[in-house]
């Protein structure tokens, strides 16, 4: 499976000039959870993820909720092992919801998209401080030009460049092409 050929299929990944979040410009839309809707589709990313590690094995999966809950689970059901994730209570990434991890318990931390590498950063952290031992860590694209350090030996399926620009010095602004939101406007091709 060609990964980004997959998320323009399905708009996960979309080309244009578009309004980030932020408010800055970008050539480039990303929405992993849009390329996971399908779970037959998420399925061959988690096995995509698990033949990475195809000579290692590893006792528990733990994502960073929410962007990291269908690929984390779609690698732990191709690596047949337990799955667990951290999520945010007054803002700290934490264990909720009675999961625990033994002393030195070998865990794989999975996401969608790295960025800068701060939640599963997190995840890792939550993990470590409950004697967990977190070995690797994966993600579907890696957005950081291959830069981002969780401390951890770390993989992806694919890596893409998504430049954002100020509005007053972006270059499809200054082509007079009109930016759109995306959400707001866009209208999906399916
Ligand atoms: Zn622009």
């Amino acid at each position: 499976m060609e990964i980004l050929e997959h998320f323009r299929k399905t708009d996960a990944l979309l080309e244009g000039h578009f309004v980030l979040s932020s408010g800055l410009h970008s050539p480039k839309y990303l929405q992993c959870a849009r390329a996971l809707q399908y779970p037959s589709d998420a399925a061959q990313f988690g096995q995509a993820i698990a033949e990475k590690f195809a000579n290692e094995t590893f006792d528990t999966i733990a994502s960073p909720a929410i962007g990291g809950l269908v690929i984390g689970f779609a690698v732990a059901q191709a690596l047949n092992v337990r799955f667990i994730w951290t999520e945010r209570e007054n803002g700290m990434m934490t264990l909720r919801r009675g999961f625990s991890v033994k002393e030195n318990e070998k865990i794989l931390v999975v996401e969608d998209v790295i960025t800068t590498g701060g939640s599963t950063r997190e995840c890792i952290d939550a993990l470590e401080t409950r004697g967990a031992k977190v070995a690797s860590a994966a993600s579907i694209i890696d957005r950081s030009y291959g830069k981002a350090d969780v401390g951890v030996p770390r993989i992806a399926l694919a890596s893409l460049e998504v430049p954002s620009y100020k509005p007053e010095v972006c270059p499809m602004c200054e082509r007079g092409e009109e930016a759109i939101k995306p959400g707001s406007r866009f209208q999906s091709k399916q």
